[in-house]
């Protein structure tokens, strides 16, 4: 048996197209699945699916707004319209308002908790018809090493990132009846946009990360391919509500 084949299955990664979702859909695509990567910018969008290899036939983009209740439903309607199932949903889109937590205003707060957390609610409820149906399903939430611990420049995302597991949990208990499993990957320090940013804004973040991390080095987006073919594929059918650090170490870190 080929516990990780992922032929013929369908898989939506939502903030797919660049830095860790396109390193996840990448490792998906290359065990067989189809993948629809969803997020906003649809140029690079149309580049990232031209870098998926094996199931790139079938596999596309959608334009979508996380933080929009309306247009997470309808992304994965489309998505089960164009290819006829859904197995797979990662939720990936995610971003951050640097700031301290005193200068927050509500608009601010409202956006990071929008698109990391209430919209992984949205698409998962959506996805949940389709996997009900076809009695299986998989959903792999990105977390952060902020689900873990504090941040003095990031209380939103850090909020955001920590009820992401708790989610996380709720929807793997209310839904292994329907032998759907829900896990959740923390990904330590990764080098991509996101962080590129916050290396501009945080002076020696790039070395403070370095010495933190037992590996010695910042991780790249093909670190999580692995974990997310492990977290989609029937190699992890008995693994629900888990929180999984992919950190090089760095959650095991002590001083
Ligand atoms: P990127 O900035 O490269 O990726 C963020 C993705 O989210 C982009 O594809 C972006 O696409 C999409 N996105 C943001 N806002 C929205 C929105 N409103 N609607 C739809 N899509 C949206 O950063 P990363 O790859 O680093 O981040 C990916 C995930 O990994 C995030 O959840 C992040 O919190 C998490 N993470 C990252 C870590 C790191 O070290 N890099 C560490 C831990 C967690 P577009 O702008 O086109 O919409």
């Amino acid at each position: 048996m080929t516990t990780f084949d992922l032929s013929g299955r369908v898989a939506v990664v939502t903030g797919g197209n660049g830095g860790i979702g396109l390193g996840m859909a990448q490792g998906l695509a290359a065990a067989g699945a189809a993948v629809v990567l969803a997020a906003r910018n649809a140029e690079k969008g149309e580049m990232a699916v031209a870098s998926l290899t094996a199931s790139s036939a079938k596999s596309g983009f959608i334009a979508f707004d996380v933080a929009d209740e309306g247009s997470c439903r309808a992304m994965i309607e489309e998505t089960v319209g164009r290819l006829g199932r859904l197995d797979i949903l990662v939720n990936n889109a995610g971003t951050s308002i640097r700031k301290p937590p005193e200068a927050y205003t509500a608009a601010e707060w409202h956006t990071v908790l929008d698109t990391n957390l209430t919209g992984a609610l949205f698409c998962s409820q959506a996805a949940y018809p389709a996997m009900k149906q076809a009695g299986a399903g998989k959903i792999i939430n990105i977390g952060s090493m902020y689900s873990i611990f504090g941040t003095s420049y990031g209380a939103a995302y850090a909020a955001s990132k920590g009820a992401l597991v708790q989610l996380t949990k709720s929807l793997a208990v209310a839904w292994a009846k329907d032998n759907i499993q829900v896990n959740a990957v923390l990904p330590g320090w990764i080098d991509t946009e996101l962080t590129q940013g916050a290396r501009r804004h945080v002076a020696e973040l790039h070395d403070r990360v370095l010495a933190r991390t037992p590996a010695g080095r910042w991780g790249v987006p093909e670190d999580l391919a692995g974990i997310a073919v492990f977290l989609a594929a029937s190699a992890s059918d008995f693994v629900t509500g888990a929180a999984i650090p992919v950190d090089g170490g760095y959650s095991s870190m002590g001083v």
